[in-house]
């Protein structure tokens, strides 16, 4: 399929007439053909109006129909076929392979939400019957969620397909009943426009209003902003740098209407070595390949190391850097943010306190990260700030305590993460369970003797964690459960049983689990 440099509105492709911006491709440093046409301020409103009116009609479409409309994004994402592929290599630098991966989980994702949808438990159907008898009388109280309203989704660079057009954010926003308007990434607008062709195709075929998804092309700071802030939208899906997510959620909090932006930003993901765990002598290679993978451009890289000073953790640090110096140089996203690591690199390696334990090989091509792990006493990590820092790419900081005190004290010092692993064996398990009451106040999800990267899209995942890795610390962004994060209770009192939506009518039509009068019923 011909990429035409086009945005989608409701039911219309076209070119936009404020402006022009190209891809880049990171592996060349050069521009992508074709141009793409930005959006101006009228389409921006055509856009979130469009929205607006679709979302009565859109969320009264039956479960049924809802789920099949997700499972038919899913079919017209892989009818684009290897075009699709090529296009997002060009425009990420990402291997076949890797994005292969993600167009599998991208539609896996969007079959699960078309799951989710069919059992209809998201909609926390709960009646509690009329007591008239009672002093005083209860009253008919029914509850269900319903959608917030139009949701505005900005795609990651990380993930071009599925953090982005039809990605997490989407298919969770679609599955609660909210039309999308998707700011796509500039790294991928070729990427972008093919996805968001094959949903507004899946849309028409399965007879969604106009309005369900719209994608929108222009700058974060204009656009992006404009978005956020026009009345339609009700709610924000984010992923990227803390300070985009920051300016959006200070955009959204400043409407005379605030609206909650659920923002994944920046996450260092703590991997505490405990010294039964360093007995394995596969743990340094299987460090340096989830530190290596994807260029490090993981919101889940194992960015930290805590370990207690030891011969065995010197020795772990010598094998290492065996392991990293083989890692070749890879291309990383885009050279925005290629710089952004250069520069962190070097702001790292240049304080008091840091050495540099392992580097992998550099290169002289365009936009290629070069592995580092880098050592620093507790002490130092302690009283200084600047050692937290995300460096978004495939270094990591080894942390070195004194004793098990000061790792406590280092677990309790930072900040908000998506993930924290511990290595320990079952010799370490009293030092573990110091650990994992702090771990559980800090992060998200918390795993024992592997890595954070590969986030598996399932019913109990956790993809969150307290500020600064969310915006939101209430959420996740992956799994069954990131359908809450666009939904909201409404209770019916006493309303006549012919007004009544399907979820909540006596006869149970949908046959959806409920909680009636306190207790789980399955179905009718
Ligand atoms: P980004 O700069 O935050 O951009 C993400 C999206 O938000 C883009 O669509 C961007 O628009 C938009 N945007 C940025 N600043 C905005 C603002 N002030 N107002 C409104 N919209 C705004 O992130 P990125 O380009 O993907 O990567 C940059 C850095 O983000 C990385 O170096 C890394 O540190 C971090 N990052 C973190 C994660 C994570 O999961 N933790 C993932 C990806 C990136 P444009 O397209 O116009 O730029």
């Amino acid at each position: 399929m011909q990429i035409a440099g086009e945005m989608i509105i409701g039911r219309s492709a076209f070119f936009g007439k404020e402006g022009t911006m190209k891809a880049v491709d990171p592996s060349r440093n050069t521009e992508i053909e074709p141009a793409f046409g930005l959006a101006g301020a009228a389409d921006l409103q055509r856009a979130c109006e469009l929205a607006e009116q679709a979302f009565d009609v859109y969320r009264a479409t039956g479960l049924e129909a809802r789920a099949k409309f997700l499972e038919t994004i899913a079919d017209r994402i892989m009818d684009l076929g290897p075009a699709l592929i090529e296009r997002a290599m060009q425009e990420s630098g990402l291997p076949q392979v890797r994005l292969e991966g993600e167009r599998g989980r991208t539609c896996n994702q969007l079959r699960l939400f078309a799951k989710v949808v069919r059992d209809g438990r998201w909609q926390s159907a709960t009646l509690d019957s009329a007591l008239p008898e009672r002093t005083p009388p209860r009253p008919d109280l029914r509850l269900r969620k319903i959608g917030l309203g139009p949701v505005a989704v900005f795609g990651a660079s990380n993930f071009p397909l599925a953090f982005s057009v039809a990605g997490g954010d989407t298919a969770s926003a679609l599955a609660a009943g909210c039309p999308v308007v998707v700011k796509a990434h500039s790294a991928h607008l070729g990427t972008s426009e093919l996805v968001g062709k094959a949903v507004a195709r899946a849309a028409e075929e399965c007879g969604m209003p106009e309005g369900v998804f719209s994608l929108l092309i222009g700058a974060g700071q204009t656009i992006g902003q404009e978005l956020v802030a026009h009345p339609a939208i009700k709610a924000v899906g984010f992923t990227g740098s803390r300070a985009g997510g920051i300016a959006l959620m200070r955009t959204a909090a400043a409407r005379k209407e605030p609206i909650p932006v659920y923002a994944e930003m920046s996450s260092i993901n703590p991997v505490f070595l405990l010294p039964g765990a360093l007995d394995n002598p596969k743990l340094p290679q299987a460090f340096a390949d989830s530190l290596t993978m994807g260029s490090g451009q993981f919101c889940t890289n194992p960015g930290m190391l805590v370990g207690l000073k030891s011969d065995k953790l010197d020795a772990f640090v010598a094998a290492v850097g065996g392991t990293i110096g083989a890692k070749p140089a890879t291309t990383m996203l885009t050279p925005g943010i290629h710089k952004a690591y250069v520069t962190g690199v070097a702001n790292l390696a240049g304080i008091a306190g840091v050495s540099q334990k392992a580097a992998g090989q550099g290169s002289d091509a365009p936009c290629t990260a070069q592995a580092f792990l880098y050592q620093v006493p507790a002490s130092e990590f302690l009283s200084n700030p600047a050692l937290e820092g995300e460096i978004f790419g495939p270094t990591s900081l080894l942390v070195v305590c004194d004793d098990e005190a000061q790792m406590l004290a280092v677990a309790e010092h930072v900040e908000g993460q998506l993930t924290s692993a511990v290595h320990a064996t079952a010799d370490d398990r009293a030092l573990a369970a110091k650990l994992l009451p702090t771990l559980e106040r800090k992060v998200g999800r918390i795993l024992f003797n592997g890595f954070g990267t590969g986030v598996e899209v399932a019913h109990a995942m956790v993809h969150g964690g307290p500020f600064p890795s969310t915006s939101d610390t209430r959420t996740t962004s992956v799994g069954a459960s990131a359908i809450d994060r666009f939904l909201r209770p409404v209770c019916y009192q006493d309303v006549p049983s012919y007004l009544l939506p399907e979820s909540l009518a006596d006869a149970n039509p949908q046959n959806i689990p409920r909680v009636v009068n306190g207790e789980l019923v399955w179905n009718s």
